[in-house]
């Protein structure tokens, strides 16, 4: 099956920008929180705080394999404060790894639109007080805090649980992985002058940068399923998207295979 196995290298690189810290493991199981309609807003007024607000990393990427190896059930990590320890807009990340019946999500052009399904999973999901604000355009994902919510209890294992839910109201779902990050930004150096610091001296903190990068990846080889099941040209010579094939194995053999 090579179709499901694109985004593999992708995962394997999320996992390593990832994986080099301590998470926490949140719970998994059933949550009891309200949910609102899709037209619910939080005003700034009534708003805690933002992840990901104005100017700071804002990451929201869905990625599917259908090797469980890669995401062997369903669960939640944490990396950075919870909910209820932050107190300002703070770097946001939230990457879910969903494992696929690769057989379920068919060929051809359902293939690119149970994909996309999937994705739009962040679209069908709305716990009280966490109100996402995606900017297909500007690659952003940033979620406005209630603080009535925050202080109902409002905290990622329930919208963790809630996102977990939401993915297995698709039938072609095994299992999901839902990563949240508030970590700082990694940012230069500060000299004692409060000059820059040396070039290419970094200080702790977590690579969004990096992560960012993984997102556009995974990103690019949905559009060239797309243009693959869409009967897109088949000369690499002129094709735009050479990038994307020479790097990710399995979509020339996917698109000279059709
Ligand atoms: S296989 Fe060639 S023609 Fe097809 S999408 Fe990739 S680069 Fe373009």
């Amino acid at each position: 099956m090579i179709r499901m196995k694109l985004y593999d290298q992708v995962i394997e690189k999320i996992l390593a920008v990832l994986g080099a810290r301590e998470g926490l493991r949140l719970p998994v199981g059933e949550t009891h929180w309200p949910e609102v309609s899709d037209r619910s807003m939080i005003l700034r007024s009534d708003m805690a705080y933002e992840l990901g607000g104005e100017g700071l990393p804002a990451i929201g990427c869905t990625v599917i394999t259908a090797d469980e190896r890669l995401v062997p059930e369903d669960g939640i990590t944490l990396l950075g404060r919870d909910l209820p320890r932050i107190q300002e807009d703070v770097p946001y990340g939230r990457i879910a790894l969903v494992q696929v019946d690769g057989e379920a999500l068919g060929e051809g052009q359902a293939l690119y639109q149970a994909v996309r399904a999937l994705e739009y999973t962040r679209y069908h999901f709305y716990p009280k007080g966490f109100m996402l604000r995606i900017s297909a355009a500007r690659h952003r994902e940033s979620v406005r805090v209630g603080k009535e919510a925050l202080a109902e209890g409002l905290d990622f294992t329930i919208t963790g649980n809630r996102m977990i839910s939401a993915f297995h109201k698709n039938a072609s779902v095994k299992a999901v992985h839902i990563y949240y990050v508030t970590l700082e930004e990694k940012a230069p150096r500060q000299s004692a002058r409060g000059g820059s610091g040396q070039a290419g001296v970094l200080a702790p903190g977590f690579d969004y940068k990096a992560l960012a990068e993984c997102a556009g990846e995974a990103e690019d080889i949905t559009r060239t399923i797309d243009h693959i099941m869409t009967g897109g040209i088949m000369d690499c010579v002129s094709c735009g998207l050479q990038r994307v094939c020479d790097e990710v194995e399995g979509l020339r053999e996917l698109h000279f295979q059709k």
